[in-house]
């Protein structure tokens, strides 16, 4: 457990959550401030910071709990559909540094709109950064 990590202390039971699944791994919650009612938050309950820190079997069984929770929310509240994501490091607007996928719950008629700028590519742009990251693939 890291100190001082609010995740740490919810796995453990030290503060309270609307837990909604738990099995010896993970843990899952419902989002104190959702983007919608039901907004879930998927997190193991080890310490890991991100992604790329998970070991891959706990990767594994974590989407796994992931599509479990999807189908529940379309049985529960009758979704149109679902938006997946984690956000990893600061930059990515991760705020509570314990790895964790939201999956919030949607409807046709939320309003809802998750948007980025869309940046455009110069001449042969496109070529390097493929390049660039199909190096370490
Ligand atoms: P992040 O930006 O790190 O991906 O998102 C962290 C999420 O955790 C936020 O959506 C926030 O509302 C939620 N959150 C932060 N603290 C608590 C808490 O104490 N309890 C619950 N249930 N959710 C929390
Ligand atoms: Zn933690």
């Amino acid at each position: 457990m890291a100190t001082d990590c609010i995740f740490c202390k919810i796995a453990k039971g030290e503060i309270p959550c609307s837990r909604v699944y738990e099995d010896k791994d993970l843990l899952v919650f419902l989002d104190i401030a959702p983007a919608n009612k039901g907004h879930c938050l998927i997190v193991t309950k080890e310490h890991y910071e991100t992604l790329t820190d998970l070991p891959p079997e706990l990767l594994r069984k974590t989407t796994e709990v992931c599509q479990k929770v999807a189908k529940a929310l379309s049985l529960s509240l009758g979704t149109d559909g679902f938006n997946l994501f984690m956000n990893n490091g600061r930059a990515a607007g991760q705020l509570v540094s314990h790895a964790h996928f939201h999956i919030v719950p949607r409807f046709s008629t939320d309003g809802i709109r998750f948007e980025w700028p869309h940046k455009k590519y110069a001449d042969r742009e496109m070529q390097e950064y493929q390049d660039k990251i199909k190096k370490f693939l």
